[in-house]
């Protein structure tokens, strides 16, 4: 089994809106008050692990007797906010995050329903959703036949658009595809990344003009004082702005990724710790920006959906001071030399050398050379 979602823009009626609202508000709710109880639970028996294993931990039912109004939204989205606190404290014991926060006004305005015996039902841009009724959306394109709908996300942005996200599963066991073509990719700053072949990505110009447009604007909301209207009709335009970055920069790369999968049957990259590399090198923001993360789900899903593959490699490999042509390793290789030089004659692109060592690197460990 396959999980695949789909996004769509939601068009709901005022009274939808309404209800929205509602919804979102009363699974915040429901959720810090349950935290709120879980961590009573929590302070009594946190030197007791076993014994606080064996606590009965709050359900949204709960609280309908004592908030009525909580029954007068989907169900099924208080029950995610109950599975989603659990999550949090899961991740909290394991080591994988920080003590569960309470959720404020500025929270994500988000929740998740499931399908549960039909109640979820698409028609000609409609969308039926459990309470909600019929909601007109924007289908940009088909969900496949052969796909079957688990679950639905709803969210509203900063600006004041719906979105839904669709879950679906689907039976799919790709035959595995024979390697034949290879390429190897080397992350960068400025392009996303150099490949083997010595082609970088698209650079999106269009992407870093807006980046501009967005610190000029950050830098006018600044100024506008705090809380006037002013300062608010700027604030719109700054999320509106943030907005249009984030779809056009997923956009950008859904298309690279798509090339690559589509051109070869194995992508090898370095696994690198984007943190780590942020902390180390300073450039933070960039770097985040750039969405190598992202990029590489991507390329994996989209490569494993056709049986192709995805390498990742060791990050402390050399990828960058190797010779690609005598395999000698250098001892150093300062930033600022663009191109790479050896001993052996071998002239290159520094990037591109660093490519082909990936791509050389995710051969052996396929051992196809
Ligand atoms: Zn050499």
């Amino acid at each position: 089994m396959a999980n695949k979602a789909y996004q769509f823009r939601l068009y709901p009626t005022k009274e939808q809106e309404q209800l929205l609202a509602k919804t979102f508000g009363c699974v915040r709710f429901v959720y810090n008050k349950m935290l709120e109880e879980r961590i009573q639970i929590y302070e009594k028996f946190k030197d007791d692990k076993e014994a606080l294993k064996k606590q009965t931990f709050p359900t949204p039912a709960k609280y309908k007797k004592e908030f009525p109004w909580l029954k007068e939204v989907d169900s099924l989205a208080l029950a995610n906010a109950q599975l989603n606190l659990q999550k949090a404290f899961q991740n909290f014991f394991s080591g994988r995050a920080g003590f569960p926060k309470f959720k404020n006004r500025k929270a994500k305005q988000s929740y998740t329903t499931n399908v549960v015996n039909g109640n979820i039902k698409l028609s000609d841009g409609y969308i039926k959703l459990p309470k909600l009724k019929w909601v007109k959306f924007k289908q940009h394109r088909e969900i496949p036949a052969h796909h079957i709908i688990k679950a639905c996300t709803l969210t509203k942005t900063k600006t004041g658009k719906y979105y839904i996200s669709i879950l679906t599963e689907y039976e799919h066991q790709p035959v595995p595809k024979e390697v034949q073509t290879v390429v190897g990719l080397d992350f960068s700053m400025n392009t996303l990344y150099v490949d083997s072949e010595g082609k970088r990505a698209n650079d999106p110009r269009f992407y870093r003009k807006a980046l501009e447009t967005l610190a000029k604007e950050q830098r006018i909301l600044s100024r506008r004082k705090k809380g006037s209207n002013r300062w608010h009709k700027q604030r719109l335009k700054v999320a509106k702005l943030h907005e249009k970055i984030a779809n056009q920069r997923k956009d950008f790369l859904h298309k690279e990724s798509h090339k690559l999968a589509k051109l070869y049957d194995c992508v090898v990259i370095e696994d690198l710790n984007m943190k780590g590399m942020s902390q180390a090198l300073h450039f933070g923001q960039s770097v985040h920006d750039n969405g190598w993360g992202m990029f590489t789900s991507f390329l994996q899903y989209k490569l494993e959906e056709q049986g192709k593959k995805l390498v990742k490699i060791d990050k402390w490999f050399p990828s960058s001071k190797t010779c690609s042509c005598c395999g000698q390793v250098r001892e150093s290789l300062s930033l600022s030399e663009r191109t790479f030089r050896c001993e052996c004659g071998f002239e290159s692109d520094r990037d591109v050398n660093a490519a082909i060592n990936i791509k050389h690197e995710g051969m052996k460990r396929l051992a196809i050379v």
